[in-house]
């Protein structure tokens, strides 16, 4: 049941008297839930209770944090149709998308519990002491991964479960040994309510101290800094737009001890469209990227927002075939109105744009909060004097640049904001021949792709996602897959360090019998 407080760990709060709703974008109203704003005195008691936590949390066993996330991920099933309700409600966006989301949720939840079984991800690295070493005795030295405390994890807009309240942030955090304070999003707290209730009873059911978890409610963006600023708060996972992303990097290193801020943010993930492509696959890749720029209204942070090509007539037919094929498709519901009403204003910004030339629009009539389809087009020179045409417009569009040759094509790659993805399509031998423009490309992007679409994000271990800035403030980590709980530890030394007081990781009988690096060899045996 959605009853609108907030879980200040194991305990359902609502002292404030602020209160907010959530919103149905399909029918363009309010929902009948009502969320009480966190108070100063309520955010104090979460983190407060999330410190204490980490003091008995940090020295959990894996198998015993992997019960807890096997836990939630049974508990935000067995939540079943009420939460894909809740889902379908506060976001507009279909059932069978809930259903996929809330999947892929449990997936991650999974995959780490896995990864804490195995063990090795620690990194547990062993230089034994040479006490005869001349001239000087060499010491015994051990190190690992260590968690880092109390994370503040952002719920993002767009993916109601996969991204927000128990999505990867959470999952990576809660794996790395960090318990978690989520500032919910204001769009779906309901959905954020129910699926924190999961988290809640997973934690009970397996023990876990009372503040590993806490879900707080608020419309404004106070109490996520005030989160952010708070002593005890050790890192923070946020994802949305850059200006949220960069104003809390900003402040989190204002502080008097700065904290790690990692933000997933803004991307157009461009597409390299070669002659070859064009010529044998033209109209069909039309037709991919037509559903590729739709899919999800838009909404995607690996939607291709720009697509560049090298001037041609089969350039022209392409451009036109995208045309086509991208009028043919429905426009579907965006996720609220203020999404709705940014894609508007982005796309009017950019459509304004000397140079600019559309190429398709829908223009029949639709429901409110249906975000109609645009596509443009410039020539490479405008689009290099005009950083504008950079930005991304998050929703159902995208520019295609006809460069003058491959050395505007490379020179337009290498001018390019940080992005998530960047796409080739042609054939491997003309990755040889623009070499030059692929080179650039690499330079830009934490995903590179051939000979398909960016969306589509895979969750295993090789997935990097994340990229140079503004794509994400740390292009050295992901956000997705479960090299993502590298992000919430630091690695320490043990110098000298009495044997049974070592963390058992580090031990000479290898207990958990994982991968080590023992005097610069990998291996899962013990220390004689
Ligand atoms: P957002 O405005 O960045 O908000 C994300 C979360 O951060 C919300 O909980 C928000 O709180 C909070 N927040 C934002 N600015 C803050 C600040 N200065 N200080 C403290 N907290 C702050 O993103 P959104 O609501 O998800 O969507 C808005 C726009 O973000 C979209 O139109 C789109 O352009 C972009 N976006 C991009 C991606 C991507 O993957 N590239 C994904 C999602 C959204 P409040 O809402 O309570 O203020």
């Amino acid at each position: 049941m959605i009853t609108g407080k907030n879980y200040i760990g194991n305990e359902l709060s609502s002292i404030g008297s602020d209160t907010y709703k959530t919103f149905d974008p399909k029918l363009n109203l309010e929902t009948e839930w009502t969320f009480y704003e966190a108070t100063k005195e309520e955010i104090n008691k979460a983190v407060g209770k999330a410190h204490e936590a980490f003091q008995t949390y940090k020295n959990f066993s894996g198998a015993k944090k992997a019960e807890f996330l096997e836990a939630i991920a049974e508990e935000i099933e067995a939540l079943g149709d009420e939460l894909i309700r809740a889902y379908c409600k506060e976001s507009g966006l279909p059932e069978g998308r809930a259903v996929g989301e809330r999947g892929r949720t449990m997936g991650q939840l999974r995959a780490f519990a896995q990864l804490l079984k195995e063990g090795s991800w620690v990194e547990a690295t062993i230089d034994t002491a040479q006490p005869d070493r001349q001239p000087m005795a060499k010491t015994d030295l051990r190190k690992m991964l260590l968690p880092i405390g109390p994370i503040a994890v952002f719920g993002s807009s767009n993916f109601p479960f996969a991204f927000s309240t128990a999505g990867g942030d959470t999952a990576s955090a809660l794996a790395s040994g960090c318990p978690v304070i989520v500032k919910s999003h204001p769009m779906h707290a309901g959905t954020g309510e129910l699926v924190s209730s999961a988290v809640i009873k997973a934690a009970e059911r397996t023990g876990m101290p009372d503040g590993i978890f806490s879900n707080l409610n608020s419309s404004g963006i106070e109490v996520g800094q005030q989160l952010v600023l708070h002593p005890k708060v050790k890192g923070v996972g946020f994802t949305g737009s850059i200006k949220g992303g960069t104003a809390l990097y900003k402040l989190a290193n204002e502080r008097k001890e700065p904290i790690p801020v990692f933000a997933e943010m803004g991307s157009i993930n461009p597409v390299v469209v070669l002659p070859s492509a064009l010529r044998e696959k033209g109209q069909d890749w039309a037709k991919q990227y037509a559903s590729s720029v739709m899919m999800g209204a838009g909404q995607f942070c690996t939607n291709p927002g720009l697509i560049l090509g090298i001037k041609s007539t089969s350039l022209d037919v392409f451009i036109n075939a995208l045309g086509e094929e991208i009028d043919k498709l429905e426009p579907s519901c965006m996720l609220h109105p203020n999404i709705y009403n940014n894609y508007e204003k982005g796309k009017k910004e950019l459509s304004g744009q000397g140079g600019a030339d559309v190429v398709a629009e829908y223009e029949k009539v639709v429901a409110p909060n249906y975000a109609k389809q645009k596509v443009l087009t410039v020539n490479g020179a405008n689009f290099l004097k005009n950083p504008k045409l950079h930005q991304e417009v998050f929703g159902p569009f995208s520019i295609v640049v006809r460069c003058a040759d491959s050395k505007e094509l490379t020179e337009v790659l290498n001018r390019l904001e940080g992005q998530l993805t960047g796409t080739v399509l042609g054939s491997p031998d003309e990755l040889k021949v623009h070499s030059s423009a692929v080179d650039a490309l690499k330079g830009r992007v934490g995903r590179l792709i051939f000979n398909g679409v960016p969306t589509g994000v895979e969750v295993c271990p090789s997935m990097q996602h994340g990229g140079p800035f503004p794509a994400s403030t740390d292009s050295r980590f992901t956000s997705v897959g479960v090299s993502a709980v590298k992000r919430w530890v630091r690695p320490v030394s043990f110098q000298n360090w009495p044997q049974e007081l070592l963390p058992e990781e580090l031990q000479d009988g290898n207990p958990l019998a994982i991968m080590r690096i023992v005097d610069s060899e990998h291996t899962n045996k013990k220390i004689e």
